[in-house]
């Protein structure tokens, strides 16, 4: 036996006739284990994915951006509301659905009594600008879908209002257009998911205004149960 191992030896044997010694350290070892851990708030848990995002580089798509888009909202919102990914203008002022379509949203939300910062919370499944809009790519989407499982589980909206055929395929794992997927409750995270057309496709398509109310309905309807 080497004296580095024997001096471990000496001293295991200390602690054992030491009785007081033993219990002592033993009775703070677990008090130290029964402390919980320091409580972080929602708010900064939100923060904190919020300044995660804004440094991100799990995809291509930090190569390309101005901004990263964490998204925007308050605590326990009566809605969240999911699109695909940000566009020039979310991209350039780092805010989700900001220009005509953002506005646009706003008109819906006001439609059911809803408002954005009042009771909404807004984000997109994919955080960065792909470049030239295009769909994002599927190691994209799995690099970037944990940022916006965290904001749910911090969040804790009471409904899913997903916009557009991207985000809805994303979230519901299917492939299907929005003009099926849509007109039914689905669940996500063990929240109430309302899939819909996004409020750009219903500026360039005015006959998409008629699902797009039966769907902000059973929103409502969800809300009021
Ligand atoms: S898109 Fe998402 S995963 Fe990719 S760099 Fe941006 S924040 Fe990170």
């Amino acid at each position: 036996m080497n004296s580095d191992a024997l001096r471990d030896v000496i001293e295991d044997v200390k602690h054992l006739l030491d009785g007081d010694w033993s219990r002592r350290e033993i009775e703070k070892r677990e008090a130290q284990q029964q402390q919980p851990a320091s409580p972080v708030s929602r708010e900064e848990a939100l923060e904190e994915t919020a300044r995660t995002v804004s440094s991100c580089r799990r995809c291509g798509l930090a190569e390309t951006r101005t901004m990263a888009v964490p998204g925007y909202g308050v605590l326990d919102p009566l809605v969240m509301v999911i699109g695909e990914a940000p566009g020039s203008e979310e991209d350039r002022q780092g805010l989700p659905f900001v220009g005509a379509a953002g506005q646009y949203l706003d008109k819906w939300l006001a439609a059911i009594g809803l408002e954005r910062g009042g009771n909404v919370f807004i984000g997109n499944i994919i955080k960065c600008r792909p470049p030239q809009n295009r769909d994002p790519f599927p190691q994209e989407q799995q690099a970037c879908l944990p940022f916006l499982k965290d904001q749910i589980s911090i969040v804790r909206p009471k409904v899913l209002l997903c916009v557009g055929r991207i985000s809805a395929q994303i979230l519901l794992a299917k492939t299907d257009g929005i003009g099926r997927l849509r007109g039914s409750v689905y669940e996500f995270q063990g929240v109430p998911l309302v899939p819909t057309y996004h409020p750009s496709g219903v500026l360039r398509n005015p006959e998409y205004r008629r699902p797009v109310w039966e769907d902000l309905k059973q929103v409502r309807s969800l809300l009021d149960e």
